[in-house]
């Protein structure tokens, strides 16, 4: 897709926000420090390099390209979506004046296509031992990633999935069995595979089992993991101490590899360390602490692949004011 022209027109605009702030300092005499004030400016912002896309998970109410409108309206740089209905096995196929609506919007508007990442449906259990479900759900992966190819996008999100009363390592076998699969049936589009709180017998909580799950897909350059910050704080990893953030990432890097890593969820967590709940909490107003986020969206290991919001955004903190007060957090 397109160059990055909204990037060249949202640096237009923070460039008045600066000239901006600087009358009003000048006004008052003084440097003007307000945090909301700041925050709702999206104080320090960007540099010239793009480098930190945040954005959010939006709606395909009312046509799947209102995502596009939504995030770019939010003020986001990159955004996550579902590609159907969440409730039904069966979905209409996409239809293709939409997709086209849909590329046009992206194309306008500058989102590269690695800046978008699906989400799969919840209904998947790719690792289910039961036949029925797992034919279901390998159908359905396949389904999404032509979803995925029909809209130009590149990479797909979804929960590895649950063993349900078999082992742990069969789980991990039928999960790549069915992304291996998938990559026979529909080219190019990269699996990601979502890190999970680690809650009743769902697998890939821990690093480990997502590496158990890469070991066994045969095109590893159509693997990659997404991690979620809320599911791998409450699944034990301790990203909200000082320098836990950096030391998680260190252990990804040894456990999985950082070239796997393709997307980030931003969300802060309503349980605690280890509760093994997924239970999404606003920027800030968790158990993961604003400190944490801080350092995540100052990390260059972060740079250039989608970092998504997907908390409650509740009235007054909806996505666009966390985005800002992410973005203000931006040290560069
Ligand atoms: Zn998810
Ligand atoms: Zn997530």
């Amino acid at each position: 897709m397109g160059p990055h022209k909204r990037g060249e027109k949202r640096r237009k605009e923070r460039d008045l926000v600066k000239m901006e702030k600087a009358e009003d300092s000048a006004e008052l005499g003084e440097p003007s420090e307000d945090s909301t004030e700041a925050m709702a400016r999206g104080k320090k912002g960007r540099t010239e390099e793009q480098k930190k896309y945040i954005g959010a998970h939006v709606s395909i109410a009312g046509g799947i390209w209102k995502a596009v409108e939504a995030s770019v309206d939010m003020g986001g740089h990159s955004f996550g979506l579902f590609l159907g209905s969440q409730r039904t096995w069966q979905r209409p196929a996409l239809d293709q004046t939409a997709a086209v609506k849909f590329q046009q919007a992206c194309t306008q508007h500058g989102f590269d296509p690695k800046q978008i990442l699906p989400h799969g449906s919840y209904l998947m259990n790719c690792g289910s031992p039961k036949e029925d479900v797992f034919a279901k759900s390998q159908a359905m992966l396949v389904d999404e990633l032509g979803r995925c190819s029909v809209l130009g996008l590149t990479q797909f999100n979804f929960h590895p999935g649950a063993s349900m009363g078999s082992s742990k390592e069969q789980c991990f076998e039928r999960i790549a069995q069915a992304i291996n699969h998938a990559h026979q049936q529909v080219p190019a589009v990269c699996t990601v595979l979502e890190n999970m709180s680690g809650q009743g017998s769902t697998v890939g909580g821990q690093f480990n089992e997502l590496k158990s799950i890469i070991d066994h897909v045969r095109d590893k350059t159509r693997v990659g993991v997404c991690l979620d910050t809320c599911h791998a704080f409450a699944a034990g990893y301790e990203i909200s101490s000082e320098g836990g953030v950096k030391s998680v990432l260190d252990e990804f890097d040894q456990v999985v590899g950082l070239h796997y890593l393709r997307a980030v969820h931003l969300n802060d967590s309503k349980g605690k360390l280890g509760c093994h709940l997924d239970r999404h909490e606003d920027i800030g107003r968790g158990k993961i602490g604003i400190s944490a986020f801080r350092n995540i969206v100052n990390e260059p290991r972060l740079d250039n692949i989608p970092l998504i919001l997907e908390t409650p955004g509740r009235p007054g903190f909806e996505y666009a004011e966390q985005i800002k007060l992410l973005y203000s957090l931006c040290e560069d």
